[in-house]
């Protein structure tokens, strides 16, 4: 069984070393995002020589209104790495008042993206589905987008799904009956398991890259077919996802 993590804050666990070297001894493919361009480098040094973590380039939008200065950093890094995120718009209470910022960031990380000749997205689009979609559909040449964690509407999901984009979904996602019912209308061909480790829970400890997959289970349960066949379905996914990434 391939061990896969689209959306995992390698750098945020306790012991950020060890994890990415586990993720390394086991093989795990992972997506390792970052929250600034600052961190960015810092998070690269942890991919152990020969593994199979890639790191992106992100600017979390929690973060991004404060920092649009960092988008120049984010300028300079972008050549150097296939993958972007995390990104996007938090349209929650505490972020709200400065969604017009935060848009604007996205937007320009957008341009520098479809430039660049596309990138492949992790976004975040809590409470800001909507927008983040308009934002996709301005820019459909920044690349590949996978929608992580997705939270919106019966219709902005309908829209996303029209839109092509990718759904990155964890076990502390699918825990949620909200979040089995979004999973139960994705379709098969376009869902990459995700851990969103450390914030992604297990109870009280954090989701280990190397348990996103674990996510097969519920997406079984969700689609009504066989765990080991919800597992094959994710690694084909993401077999096109990376193909498609190195291709653009
Ligand atoms: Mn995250």
């Amino acid at each position: 069984m391939a061990l896969i993590d689209t959306h995992c804050h390698l750098d945020l666990y306790e012991d950020p070393k060890a994890v990415a070297e586990e993720a390394a001894r086991r093989g795990v493919y992972v997506i390792s995002v970052t929250t600034t361009p600052t961190a960015y480098v810092g998070t690269k040094a942890l991919e152990p020589y020969g593994s199979r973590i890639r790191t992106a380039l992100g600017l979390h939008p929690e973060l991004a209104a404060d920092r649009v200065h960092e988008l120049e950093l984010f300028r300079r890094h972008l050549p150097s790495t296939k993958y972007v995120g995390e990104v996007g718009i938090d349209g929650s209470a505490p972020h709200r008042h400065s969604i017009d910022r935060q848009g604007r960031v996205l937007t320009s990380i957008f341009d520098m993206c479809a430039a660049a000749g596309g990138k492949t997205i992790s976004l975040h689009s809590r409470g800001a589905a909507g927008l983040v979609l308009d934002l996709i559909e301005q820019e459909p040449l920044a690349g590949q987008f996978i929608l992580h964690w997705f939270s919106g509407t019966s219709a902005q999901l309908s829209r996303a799904i029209k839109l092509g984009c990718w759904f990155s979904v964890g076990p502390a996602m699918l825990r949620s009956e909200r979040g089995m019912q979004i999973a139960s209308r994705l379709p098969m061909d376009k869902v990459l398991p995700e851990s969103d480790g450390p914030f992604g829970m297990n109870g009280r400890k954090p989701l280990w890259p190397w348990e996103a997959i674990d996510v097969a289970a519920s997406l079984s349960a969700a689609w009504g077919i066989g765990t080991e066949e919800a597992q094959n379905h994710l690694a084909g996914n993401f077999r096109r996802l990376v193909a498609d990434t190195d291709r653009g």
